[in-house]
């Protein structure tokens, strides 16, 4: 691992890509307008980018079209296809420092967090679905002797993506790998806060062999690219990551117009629930802290209502405290740093409210303080924690997406299952208890994608990863993903 002053001497040297991806080069916007990304962690300008807006959507669903129609992607053996991603997985794998700073730089997660988990992640996802694509088989029906059904699932054609900023790279990837593997044509519009290592991601994907217009970036704004990619006509399906308030524009969006798939990774309020046989408490003290402050919170899937069993309270918190004492804040370039800054002002101040809500409701402050904002000092907050939350209050039930932690107390499983419950999310939840049936009892009972028993946020490319409710309807990531950029054909031959 590099040290500080290493990361600062690369950050000072690395070419950072700032124009829209279309058609297998870069190219300004139409317009010719562009706009800031900072470094949250300096707020001093990083690039300024291509600002894309309907003109260069019109170019790029055009480019992806062509490139689905000409097939020369989309009709490759899938045995073909497995090459070319494997190499752009291990392009990424040779680009890894490179992918890994971009992304430090535009939103201010720690380094060390892009190595150890991103990066790797990112390359997984790629190397594990291009593996899968030539081992998925179609089907033939069950018909009568004088007629064969053949059952296949064919690309779908021009996949939309529109990802957030929080895990810019790997929040793409997961998009990407399973619809390219699947043969489909992608135009992405990455988050207007963190658009720059996608960039870079499709140049490599083709040094890697993927053919031009197969892939296409386009960074700009939600209301511009995003709002003109998702009308689309020429768009068939729409995978998107992103709060729950967008998802639902997005569905109205497809519904104006030609009726795309819509495919939603959405917000969350993820609960953990301790119960009083829970093994290992200083364990799971010291992942309740991870579960929040790792990625400074803004974590779909952060833990951030703890639901904590009255008998255990009082010995949890103290093991929380001091778990939440390796939490600080620091240059994100620093191999220690475990918390960075937030990634804009904008978010810095939605915290703050959250965090003063919290206070005007009641609810008592363990740790942390209202952010004091200094200019050009960063976006930094400390982690808070609140004891004495309640359900009915705001900042238990609304995603806050930063270091805010609220803990709540139960008295018996059924409570527990209901307040974790009561919640208009459903992404993740987490469950601590050392009794078999009760692990799986309370894991079917809870309303969430995901559950962990014992843990948070595991899993691996095997692992499907979507939520219910107000969380979404899709799936990334596993054998399910690739499905969701597919179309079934059914074929019924007379004989
Ligand atoms: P966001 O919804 O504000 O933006 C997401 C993307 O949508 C961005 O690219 C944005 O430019 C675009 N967008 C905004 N308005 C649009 C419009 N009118 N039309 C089309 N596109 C538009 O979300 P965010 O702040 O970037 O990300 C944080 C959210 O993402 C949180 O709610 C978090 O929980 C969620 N998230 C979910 C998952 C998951 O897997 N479920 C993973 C990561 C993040």
């Amino acid at each position: 691992m590099k040290t500080k002053a290493e990361w600062q001497t690369l950050s000072e040297s690395i070419t950072l890509r700032n124009q829209a991806y279309i058609g297998g080069r870069f190219q300004s916007a139409v317009s010719g307008e562009t706009f800031k990304t900072t470094n949250p962690a300096t707020e001093r300008v990083l690039a300024e980018v291509a600002s894309c807006d309907q003109a260069d959507v019109d170019l790029a669903v055009a480019a992806a079209k062509a490139a689905f129609v000409s097939g020369s992607w989309s009709r490759k053996a899938p045995g073909e296809r497995k090459k070319v991603l494997l190499r752009l997985a291990d392009l990424m794998q040779q680009h890894r420092d490179e992918l890994a700073l971009t992304d430090t730089l535009d939103m201010g997660k720690s380094i060390s967090e892009m190595l150890s988990v991103d990066l790797p992640d990112s390359i997984d996802c790629f190397r594990w679905t291009a593996e899968s694509i030539d081992k998925v088989y179609g089907g033939i029906a069950p018909t009568g002797g004088d007629t064969l059904g053949l059952i296949s699932h064919e690309p779908v054609g021009v996949v939309a993506a529109i990802t957030p900023w929080n895990y810019p790279l790997m929040m793409a990837t997961w998009k990407l790998a399973p619809a390219l593997a699947a043969g489909n044509s992608v135009v992405l519009k990455p988050s207007e806060k963190s658009p720059l290592s996608v960039l870079r991601l499709a140049e490599l994907a083709t040094e890697a062999g993927l053919p031009d217009g197969v892939l296409n970036v386009l960074p700009g704004y939600g209301h511009t690219a995003g709002k003109a990619l998702a009308l689309h006509h020429d768009v068939n399906v729409l995978a998107f990551t992103g709060s729950s308030r967008v998802g639902g524009m997005l569905m109205e969006y497809a519904g104006q117009s030609n009726l795309k798939r819509v495919w939603l990774e959405a917000g969350g309020k993820s609960p953990m629930v301790v119960f009083e046989d829970c093994a290992n408490i200083e364990r799971a003290a010291g992942t309740a802290a991870a579960a929040i402050f790792s990625n400074q919170g803004e974590v779909c899937i952060a833990c951030s209502r703890l639901y904590l069993h009255k008998s255990i309270k009082e010995r949890f918190l103290k093991a929380l405290l001091a778990a939440t004492a390796g939490y600080r804040g620091g240059d994100p370039l620093d191999p220690e740093t475990r918390l960075g800054p937030l990634v804009d002002k904008a978010q810095l101040d939605t915290v703050s409210r959250y965090i003063k809500s919290a206070m005007d409701d009641g609810a008592n402050l363990l740790t942390g303080v209202i952010p004091e904002y200094m200019e050009g000092q960063g976006y930094y907050i400390e982690p808070t924690i609140f004891d004495g939350a309640r359900n009915d209050m705001r900042f238990v039930q609304e995603e806050i997406f930063g270091p805010v932690l609220a803990v709540c107390e139960f008295d018996d499983e059924d409570e527990a299952v209901r307040l974790a419950n009561d919640n208009r999310y459903g992404l993740g939840a987490s469950v601590w208890t050392d009794n078999l049936s009760r692990a799986h009892r309370v894991s079917k009972q809870i309303q969430s994608g995901m559950v962990w028993v014992n843990g948070w946020g595991g899993g691996d490319s095997t692992m499907p990863f979507g939520g219910v409710k107000a969380s979404g309807n899709g799936r990334d990531k596993s054998l399910h993903s690739i499905e969701k950029y597919t179309d079934l054909k059914t074929v019924w031959i007379s004989l």
